[in-house]
């Protein structure tokens, strides 16, 4: 296989740049609450450092700018672009977070290039690299550093984004070679270095998927180097996590991983719901499902796929006190007069009134309106 991990160079600060172009050259950190959550590399280099209060952050570097990144939206939004473009080159990209992704591409190496390809970038342990496997992976590669760089530039042009790539035969490795050349750089690994890498993280706990929980185990049973983890006989880490953490976990420190990229998958339906202290008139349920459609279109519009189904959610508020949630739906056609493939756009009057009346038909059967009735929540989702 051939995977690429593409990490975005302090990612939240590259956003509130792009926004604010003012901010670019100066050191510049983001708050949340009174942490320094993240920064860029110039407040790093003036000594400010990831989840520093913001009173020390300030005592240190006194010229930092702080951005609010309390508000999420913007950073997921630049999230989803880069999503899309990664899409461009292959169907499968795993997201990780916010800011780093998974792209298998090995359904596009050319299985015997006319030209041998040579790397883009650096590569790990470059004055060993000479030899060349014989199964073909290295010049796989190869052209999988190529393509990581075509996907690095397009970030760059596209959405003025920079960022890390590190270019291997699985998930793992392919992330911890990425961050052994930082930022805006590229690194490949080939087979013959995999062992080296591993044993650069010196200590267990830096391979991705071991946590502090799993770590404490560890060093119970006395294992505090990735070395120590490799000669620990199988049968006493069965012993001691399970065969199927223990497989695992002494696999990883040997750099193997057979983990598949996962398709980060959109989410399957879009939509909102409010609650509120009690509702009991169909001209106020009528009115807070038109403000509930305003906001749940705007996701709807940005998504671009067309909605086939409207489904409402209603808890409803009974006399003795307890509240009981129901949701109903059914079809809903709302493409007449639009061209097929064009973006549904803004909803047009006629648009609201269908929906409005077919969540109204949806209340009926969920309330009955013949008797008193309150409801606390109302949703809407496509
Ligand atoms: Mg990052
Ligand atoms: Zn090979």
């Amino acid at each position: 296989r051939v995977i690429i991990h593409i990490d975005i160079d302090c990612f939240y600060a590259q956003v509130e740049t792009i926004l604010n172009p003012s901010l670019c050259g100066k050191p510049l950190g983001i708050k949340q609450k009174n942490i320094v959550v993240t920064c860029n590399y110039e407040a790093r280099a003036l000594g400010v450092e990831k989840l520093m209060s913001i009173k020390t952050a300030l005592e240190k570097c006194p010229s930092l700018v702080l951005a609010n990144g309390e508000d999420l939206k913007k950073y997921r939004d630049m999230s989803e672009k880069i999503y899309q473009i990664l899409q461009s080159f292959s169907p499968f990209v795993e997201k990780l977070g916010l800011d780093e992704n998974f792209i298998d591409i090995s359904h596009k190496i050319n299985k015997s290039p006319e030209i041998k390809p040579e790397v883009s970038g650096h590569i790990f342990e470059e004055k060993n690299s000479d030899e060349t496997c014989a199964c073909g992976c290295t010049d796989r590669l190869k052209e999988g550093s190529i393509i990581a760089q075509e996907m690095r530039n397009q970030l760059k042009s596209e959405l003025g984004i920079t960022s890390c790539a590190g270019i291997a035969c699985n998930k793992l490795l392919a992330k911890l070679v990425g961050a052994t050349h930082k930022p805006n750089q590229q690194t490949t690994l080939f087979s013959a270095s995999s062992l080296n890498l591993m044993k650069s993280l010196k200590h267990p706990r830096n391979i991705p998927g071991i946590g502090s929980a799993m770590n404490r185990k560890l060093e119970v049973l006395g294992i505090d180097t990735i070395e120590k983890l490799q000669a620990t006989d199988l049968f006493k880490l069965i012993e001691a996590l399970g065969v199927k953490t223990a497989n695992q976990i002494q696999q990883l420190s040997f750099g193997i991983d057979d983990s598949h990229v996962k398709i980060t998958d959109r989410p399957k339906s879009i939509g909102a719901e409010d609650g509120f202290p009690t509702i009991k008139s169909e001209t106020e349920v009528r009115k807070k499902l038109k403000c509930l459609l305003d906001r749940v279109w705007e996701l709807v519009e940005k998504d671009g796929r067309r909605p086939s189904q409207v489904k409402l959610t209603v808890r409803k508020l009974h006399a003795t006190n307890h509240s009981v949630r129901e949701t109903r739906q059914t079809a809903i056609d709302l493409t007449t007069g639009v061209p097929s493939n064009a973006p549904l756009g803004p909803l047009s009057e006629n648009q609201e009134k269908k929906v409005i009346t077919t969540l109204m038909n949806l209340f009926e059967k969920v309330v009955n309106c013949d008797e008193s009735w309150q409801v606390t929540l109302l949703g809407i989702s496509f």
